[in-house]
């Protein structure tokens, strides 16, 4: 019964909004088609138990009144939840399925005919079985035991009230193969509910990758500089930091170099800023094509970069600048605008024993200094 409802809004269509959320429109119409396909299969599940009743009305084990009134209820009650669902109630609440009330009352239906008919008591029994297991994927687990003692007190009423204990219908072969078609039947309805509450655990799973993966591009995207896709300032700090923690634990030689572009005023003033940021994204690419992998470049701020050597002493360092100097000078910029050329400057410093990040960065930065005052395109070491 109602446990075969959650077979029908399908894992592929899981609907994980939160609660809280602002619901629009588009899922709200995603959800009461959800539950429509989900009152569809109750409907369904009671229509195959008003199926196995009649068959114990053939073998004479019950009334045609019992599976009469088991289908007018289980169709009755499916409708009325439909009604509830297509005029938009159940959206009134934070479980859109209203699975608590839902399956109280498709249990209370099984109590009474628990009552009413107890010489085919194991259908009942067997369908509140597939009741709370559709109910236990939704529910809390203080709604489920707030659900487990109403049902063993409804029980408990049930075998005060009647003589008859429940039966398992089982005198004659016919009730027997009967029997046996129920017990089938239901165990193959709770299957396919397992079934399903494994593929809706895969996709939360699925969707939790994508969410981590999701998070790791934005921490990347928010580490980036985005005109010219290398580490932007921020990144940079962090990984100074890093780096001059390691090095002062290891003691191996550590160089950063400032990277200035010479007269970058002067190219915006001459071709056009779109022709600087050009530039700016050109020499990045260049020097990430002309780097070691260990290296680190990012954007300083402006036209200046840096870029931080691991395990490179300062004459090395040094060269590295300069055939980056060299490489830059040479590049062909006139394809970009006739008659541009683009030179840079760099101050390069290695870490002192104890030396902090700033102080390095200081060292670089008046060492850029120097090479901006001999006349630039040229590369200096603090
Ligand atoms: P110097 O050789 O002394 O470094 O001279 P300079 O002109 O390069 O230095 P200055 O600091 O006077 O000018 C830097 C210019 O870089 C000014 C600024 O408009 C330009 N600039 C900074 N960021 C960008 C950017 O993202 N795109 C473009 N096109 N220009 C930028
Ligand atoms: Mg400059
Ligand atoms: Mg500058």
């Amino acid at each position: 019964m109602s446990s075969t409802t959650a077979s029908l809004q399908g894992p592929d269509t899981l609907d994980l909004t939160p609660d809280d959320a602002i619901v629009s429109p588009e899922t709200l119409g995603r959800r009461r088609v959800q539950r429509r396909k989900m009152l569809l299969m109750q409907a369904i599940s009671y229509a195959v138990d008003a199926l196995i009743l009649s068959l114990f009305v053939l073998t004479g084990t019950t009334t045609a009144w019992i599976a009469g009134g088991y289908l007018v209820c289980g169709l009755g009650i499916s409708a009325a939840y439909l009604i509830l669902s297509e005029t938009h109630v159940n959206d009134r609440f934070p479980d859109h399925y209203l699975t608590t009330p839902q399956s109280g009352a498709n249990a209370l239906i099984q109590f009474g005919f628990l009552y009413l008919a107890p010489e085919v008591g194991l259908v009942f029994l067997c369908v509140l079985f597939i009741i709370f297991g559709f109910a236990t994927l939704r529910i809390s687990v203080r709604q489920a035991m707030i659900g487990w003692t109403m049902t063993t007190l409804f029980i408990a009423i049930v075998l005060l009230l009647s003589d008859t204990m429940p039966a398992i219908p089982a005198a004659t072969p016919a009730e027997r193969l009967v029997t046996l078609i129920c017990f089938s039947l239901s165990v193959g309805r709770f299957v396919y509910l397992g079934l399903y509450g494994n593929a809706m655990r895969a996709v939360l799973y699925q969707r939790s990758l994508e969410l981590k993966r999701a998070n790791r591009r934005i921490e990347e995207l928010a580490e980036i500089d985005e005109l010219t896709g290398a580490f932007n300032r921020r990144r940079m700090m962090r990984s100074l930091d890093e780096e001059s923690t390691r090095v002062q634990r290891s003691g191996s030689p550590f160089s950063v170099a400032l990277i200035d572009l010479d007269f970058f005023k002067r190219i915006n003033d001459r071709y056009g800023h779109p022709t600087g940021d050009e530039v700016l994204r050109t020499f990045a690419i260049t020097i990430f094509a002309n780097i070691r992998a260990t290296d680190k470049f990012g954007r300083y701020g402006g036209e200046e970069f840096l870029l931080l050597m691991p395990d490179t002493p300062n004459d090395v360092a040094a060269r590295i600048l300069d055939r980056l100097r060299v490489i830059t000078s040479e590049l062909d910029w006139s394809a970009f605008s006739n008659g541009l050329n683009v030179t840079i400057s760099a101050g390069v410093a290695t870490m002192r024993p104890d030396e902090t990040s700033d102080s390095i960065l200081a060292r670089a930065d008046a060492a850029l200094y120097v090479s901006k005052d001999n006349g630039r395109n040229r590369i200096s070491t603090a």
